[in-house]
């Protein structure tokens, strides 16, 4: 929580309209070397509090009172299938609807802390069904998102109920699952990283992620506005719970960190105002900029992934420069293999 609601005090807008904060986007320090122990203390906290403790309250409290028990989810009934779809689509519908709602339609804070000074809607554009951002993100959430994401649910509950894969208990080992408790969100991180490259490849991007990128303009309902194959390799890494030891309420918190979770990065506003004077950090910069320039911050920045790979923008305007800089070698590059092969 911070202070005062002025965001002329943290931020800079530019004569387009679109606003930024001043502080350079930091990584985690986690993996940086030489290893900082008091700097990874420090970031313990914000890497904890409050999205990763809040995605673990909400999966446990699906895995204690509102999951089918082992016995039912032994075989494969559409009724508690079904069951788990309207679960999952409630819960898209309270996280993104919420935030959709106060943001916006009642546009609680007009555009304060928001990075791109207008609103989607605003803006109407061909490139989405009915020209509406909205309309074209939730069609696509509701029809491949939730489906693929509660088909890979169905699958690793039912063969946690008929003991397929190396599952434990937290009686057995209650350190070891709170570790990877801990690990889950950094695995989702380099999971993602992952797979997003992949599908950055000219060929995939074309027929696959570009469906993503038409929100240059990122609201809550982008969060899962994705192709249907960009769904299926999204949620693969919840697969990871039938190779290493595991518990079904840790895949319900690798769920809720990829299915409600995804609205953390794409809810367009530095920091949600709660009353006049305070407001919460969203962490939605970093990938804020990757929807504005494409080719950077492929991941969140936990882990310094980007950095590591030359993708980083740190949002100030050295790293505007930087990136240029990058996408001019980039093209020369190409220019030169293209006179080559003439
Ligand atoms: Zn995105
Ligand atoms: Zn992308």
């Amino acid at each position: 929580m911070s202070g005062a609601n002025d965001e002329l005090i943290v931020g800079t807008r530019d004569k387009r309209g679109d606003w930024r904060p001043n502080e350079p986007l930091q990584t985690g320090p986690l993996l940086k070397f030489p290893w900082q122990p008091l700097k990874v203390v420090a970031w313990l906290p914000k890497y904890l509090f409050p999205y990763n403790l809040a995605f673990f309250v909400v999966a446990s409290i699906l895995w204690l009172y509102t999951t089918p028990s082992r016995e039912t989810l032994k075989t494969l009934e559409l009724s508690w299938i079904l069951y788990l779809f309207f679960r999952n689509a409630a819960l898209i519908v309270l996280f993104f609807g919420a935030m959709e709602l106060r943001l916006y339609v009642q546009r609680r804070q007009g555009n304060r802390y928001k990075y791109n000074g207008t609103f989607p809607k605003d803006k109407p554009s061909d490139v989405f069904l009915f020209k509406s951002q909205v309309i074209d993100s939730v069609i696509r959430t509701f029809v491949s998102g939730v489906p693929i994401w509660t088909a890979y649910e169905v699958g690793l509950l039912w063969a946690w109920a008929n003991g397929w894969g190396p599952w434990t208990t937290f009686a057995d080992h209650p350190v070891y699952l709170a570790i990877i408790a801990f690990l889950l969100p950094l695995f989702h991180e380099v999971h993602f990283w992952c797979v997003h490259r992949l599908i950055h490849v000219p060929f995939l991007y074309k027929y696959v992620h570009s469906v993503h990128h038409k929100s240059i303009n990122p609201s809550p309902w982008s969060s899962l506005s994705m192709h249907p194959i960009e769904h299926l390799l999204y949620w693969s890494g919840t697969l990871l719970h039938l190779i290493i030891p595991s518990h079904p309420l840790l895949v319900l918190f690798h769920f809720q960190l990829t299915g409600p979770g995804a609205i953390v990065c794409h809810v367009g506003f530095d920091k949600i105002e709660v009353g006049e004077k305070k407001s919460f950090d969203t962490h939605a910069y970093a990938h804020y900029l990757h929807h504005k320039y494409f080719e950077v911050n492929y991941g969140d920045g936990n882990l310094p992934l980007d950095k590591w790979m030359g993708t980083w923008h740190d949002g100030t305007k050295d790293g505007d420069m930087l990136m240029q800089a990058r996408f001019r070698k980039k093209k020369e590059r190409m220019n030169a293999s293209r006179d080559k092969s003439a």
